[in-house]
């Protein structure tokens, strides 16, 4: 039986106040869970949702769940039935997992999100598109957290945004388990039986979870079974990234963001930044955020020249492997192009600690890109079929000083969550498949300018986000290579 919870002093409130301001994972996975043990509440689903609302009847609750109803009105969740009785799996707890997780929670899926760490560390900043942050606010972010998107500001750290998307699944249902490495799948044993995970550790319960969907969004480095990648390699571009402590100081307000400046807009700056400092950048971005946070892209010549790669080397991985970069030499470069490119009006410019406690600067190579031939695929096997789907960086790679990634991520999460709509009403799988490889062909080309600009209007219908977008582009003759019966190699 669930408490009441709407008189004052009520200890629920202040473990729900507690929850939506929580500022690590654990933390807010801990609140939640006291919050429905104080409630007397089990389960997952919209059933845990409308409990949780019921319980939860004060001012501040009730105007996250107004934003929340709204947003579960939508007519493609059809009142939270579209996917009931469709089992999911969600691979990672990365801003397009949880975003992913999200959309199915409102279709009524059951979801199931695994994340393999327990804590949300980086505190790079992803650049919003504008839809995105209309998106993020109909989910309630200023509810978690209050500096969202105030003022001009269209970005947000990675780690906030997961923390905002991870409390909105939770309160949905989604039920989210940290510690727990996706490895892989076992295929139906018997004819009654349906697809399983294998798990690290071998021990958690959820190995024997079935599931008819698979959403991956395990990041860059993590593509599932069944998938090919293809790589694009262009011109050597090696990013660097680093953030400094924001103390918010009057000095600190004054000093203006970079929003994008790119060699070819602005030769002077860039020839004057290689005069006084012997830098030499392609481009550089600087976003004030709960850091001070900087993305660059370095010529090689100008890392080897100040130190900071030891040795020329033919191929990048060698180029940039940790053997053959002076750190204190990369850490005065990247304070160096931060100083230099803010005017030196940033004071004391302090680096920020990353999660192994050392100044938060790193070097990536953005030389060869990935993406995944395919957007999904299915597997039959003994008779019973599972979708599987890619959604964020393991499907496309982004290019972050662009800051294209969160934004064609969110999009991605949308187009499979149709998907999975899509399956569950029952549309012939190759249908499913040869519609989701139709939209997936845009997604490459999508960019503010030539997405839908009605965003307020978007939802995961694609033809809501896509002008002109013809869902039959590809055929289902042409995607039979993607039904794939038999077992998992
Ligand atoms: P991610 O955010 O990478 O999340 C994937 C999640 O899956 C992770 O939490 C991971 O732990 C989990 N996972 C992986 N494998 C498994 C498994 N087998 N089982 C269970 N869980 C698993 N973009 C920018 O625009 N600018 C930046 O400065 C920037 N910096 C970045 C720094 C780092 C270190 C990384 C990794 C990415 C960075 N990105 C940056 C990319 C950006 O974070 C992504 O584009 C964005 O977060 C969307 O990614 P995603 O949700 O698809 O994947």
């Amino acid at each position: 039986m669930s408490v009441p919870a709407d008189e004052p002093g009520n200890p629920a409130h202040a473990i729900f106040e507690r929850f939506l301001r929580a500022g690590e994972c654990r933390e807010v996975l801990g609140c939640f869970v006291e919050l429905c043990q104080q409630l007397g509440l089990q389960g997952s689903g919209l059933q845990l949702y409308h409990g949780l609302k019921a319980a939860l009847n004060y001012w501040n609750a009730k105007a996250l769940w107004s934003k929340l109803d709204k947003k579960a009105g939508h007519k493609d969740y059809d009142q939270g039935t579209a996917c009931a009785g469709t089992k999911c799996l969600v691979v990672g707890a990365g801003p397009c997992g949880l975003r992913a997780a999200i959309e199915l929670a409102l279709l009524g899926a059951r979801v199931v999100l695994l994340e393999k760490r327990d804590s949300f560390s980086r505190n790079n900043v992803l650049h919003l598109w504008p839809f995105t942050i209309h998106d993020l606010r109909a989910l309630g972010a200023k509810k978690f957290y209050g500096r969202f998107c105030t003022g001009t500001l269209d970005h947000i750290s990675i780690r906030q945004l997961q923390l905002i998307l991870l409390k909105v699944a939770l309160l949905l249902g989604v039920e989210v388990h940290i510690n727990v490495r996706f490895e892989g799948l076992v295929p139906p044993t018997g004819k009654a039986g349906g697809w399983q995970a294998v798990l690290q550790p071998s021990s958690s319960p959820l190995t024997h979870y079935e599931f008819d969907v698979l959403i991956s969004a395990g990041g860059g480095k993590f593509v599932p079974e069944g998938f090919k990648r293809k790589e694009t390699r262009g011109k050597l571009a090696i990013g660097i990234t680093t953030n400094f402590i924001n103390r918010h100081s009057r000095a600190e307000v004054e000093v203006a963001e970079i929003s994008g400046v790119a060699r070819i807009y602005n030769q002077k700056f860039f020839q004057n930044l290689y005069n006084k400092t012997g830098i030499d950048l392609e481009n550089i971005v600087y976003y004030k955020d709960d850091t001070h946070y900087f993305v660059m892209t370095a010529k090689k010549q100008s890392l080897l020249k100040k130190g900071v790669i030891l040795q020329d080397k033919a191929d990048i991985e060698s180029l940039l492997s940790p053997d053959n970069v002076n750190w204190d030499a990369l850490l005065s470069y990247a304070k160096e192009a931060a100083n230099f490119s803010t005017n030196y009006c940033l004071p004391e410019l302090e680096f920020a600690l990353n999660h192994r406690d050392l100044p938060d600067v790193d070097m990536f190579d953005f030389t060869c890109m990935t993406r995944s031939e395919n957007a999904a695929l299915v597997w039959e096997h003994n008779g019973s079929r599972l979708l599987l789907g890619l959604v964020g960086d393991c499907l496309v790679e982004p290019f972050w000083p662009l800051g294209t990634g969160v934004a064609r991520g969110f999009l991605a999460a949308f187009d499979a969550a149709w998907m999975v709509r899509r399956w569950a009403a029952g549309t012939p799988p190759l249908e499913v498949l040869a519609e989701r490889e139709s939209i997936y062909q845009r997604l490459s080309q999508t960019s503010p300018d030539n997405t839908n600009k009605n965003i307020s209007q978007y939802s995961i219908d694609p033809a809501t986000r896509y002008p002109n977008i013809n869902l039959q582009a590809i055929k289902a003759s042409q995607v039979k290579d993607l039904y794939l019966v038999g077992t998992v190699e």
